[in-house]
């Protein structure tokens, strides 16, 4: 089939509009008259800082995000994020505490024996250091295994674990007052919209909201929420995605952090004391540090990943003159468009997720027209291929169906999918 005769619902990579990728296409032989194509200019000439600087400020202009956060674009996926987090996190938390200690003590660094400050702060550590995980899915439960093998699980808290509430499965997002927050974790983590499980956080946890000194440092996984609503950044202190579902093409990480985390706010502990504590010392190349240092130039980058999540979020700021409202109404309507016919056929289909926690970018769902489950969601797919709508198998992990309803489907992708849902609601059985 040609490219205009099918809608895509695949999890990611997702779509990206055509006309984007015509102009991005051109790019690659020859941009900008310059005789070389863009994937050959070097990272460092003037041309590639200037797409990425206009990325970066598109960026913050589509989202507002506030003028105290960094931007980086960073390489190695949510799952590079995944170990990211943990080693800048846990950096900060030493570096805070090794000041409070130095405080208490009333000294200078720099006049305390090393072996006695080493020996306060691996107290500390083995007694204090936690990193809280709210797992509500596949993917916090990765972020959450990733952060027990580089620190030792004993440091790992698990705020609250949706399966519990829910027989052994994800699909339900548990009430706040049951979390089990850390006295000043590392930081607390959580993914606002599960992929794999279809569960998305309908706003930002009221309990982690901010509350003077005693803020938690809120990190989030949107890889796959992203540019779809309005968030408010100013809660956070990092929010990580890739680019390959709301943004542009798989190959860069977004780090939107809030720059108290950097230097010189916070200083980076020394590599000689992390190994004396026995915590790990990360890869250079997911230092954020380092990366906010050299404007995510640090090593070469690829620039025309960059040009087209530019390219992208130009397209978005031409469209939505409300810049990301605008985005956030369409999606919702979209959402709204194919949960209302499945829950219109309630004998045919059954969404996953609890309602509260349904998400509007991953609709999951069971077919459950015919007797046989695998039956009827086979010749779901097939009918569906047949309108053009593909890519609609859920996660292997899971099964099911999955219709991911990422920004680039447009109203009519998702109102030919509602059709289809009611016309496969009156297959004779
Ligand atoms: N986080 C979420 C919410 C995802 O959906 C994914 C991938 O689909 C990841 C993290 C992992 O991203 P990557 O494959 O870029 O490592």
């Amino acid at each position: 089939p040609s490219r205009e005769e099918i809608t895509y619902f695949g999890a990611g990579p997702a779509l990206l509009p055509t006309e984007v990728l015509k102009t991005a296409a051109a790019s690659l032989v020859d941009y900008n008259n310059t005789g070389l194509g863009l994937a050959e200019h070097s990272h460092r000439s003037e041309l590639a800082t200037g797409i990425l600087n206009t990325t970066k400020d598109d960026l913050a202009k589509y989202l507002d995000v506030p003028n105290d956060y960094e931007i980086l674009f960073m390489q190695g996926g949510g799952s590079g994020e995944f170990s990211a987090t943990v080693y800048n996190m846990v950096n900060v938390w030493v570096e805070r505490r090794k000041q409070k200690i130095l405080k208490e003590l009333g000294v200078e660094e720099s006049k305390i024996p090393e072996n006695d400050l080493v020996q306060q702060l691996q107290k500390a550590v083995d007694e204090e250091l936690k990193i809280d995980y709210v797992v509500t899915g596949s993917w916090s439960l990765k972020a959450s295994q990733e952060a027990a093998r580089l620190v030792g699980a004993e440091h790992v808290n698990v705020v609250a674990d949706a399966r519990k509430i829910n027989d052994g499965k994800f699909g339900k997002i548990p009430e706040e007052s049951s979390w089990k927050l850390s006295k000043n974790p590392a930081m607390v983590y959580y993914c606002d919209n599960e992929t794999v499980d279809g569960v998305e956080f309908p706003g930002f946890p009221k309990i982690l909201e901010p509350n003077g000194d005693d803020s938690p440092l809120v990190v989030a996984d949107m890889s796959s929420n992203i540019l779809s609503r309005r968030i408010p950044i100013k809660n956070y202190s990092l929010i990580f995605f890739g680019a390959q579902k709301n943004l542009g093409s798989t190959g860069i990480t977004v780090v939107i952090i809030k720059k108290n985390l950097l230097p010189p706010v916070v200083g980076t502990p020394a590599p000689t004391l992390l190994r004396k504590l026995g915590l790990p010392i990360g890869p250079i190349v997911l230092s954020y540090e380092t990366i906010a240092k050299n404007n995510s130039l640090y090593n070469t980058l690829s620039i025309f990943d960059v040009y087209i999540a530019g390219q992208v979020l130009k397209s978005l700021l031409a469209t939505f003159t409300d810049k990301v409202d605008g985005q956030q109404a369409v999606a919702d309507k979209k959402a709204q468009l194919i949960y209302a016919a499945l829950d219109a056929h309630p004998e045919s289909f059954k969404v996953v997720p609890a309602k509260d926690a349904r998400s509007r970018m991953n609709i999951c769902f069971r077919v459950t027209h015919l007797e046989s489950v695998d039956e009827s969601e086979k010749l779901f797919l097939k009918g569906a291929v047949e309108k053009g709508l593909t890519g609609l198998k859920g996660h292997r992990s899971v099964g099911g169906i999955r219709a991911s309803n990422y920004n680039s489907i447009p109203l009519t992708g998702a109102e030919k999918l509602a059709a289809f849902i009611e016309e496969f609601a009156k297959t004779p059985k």
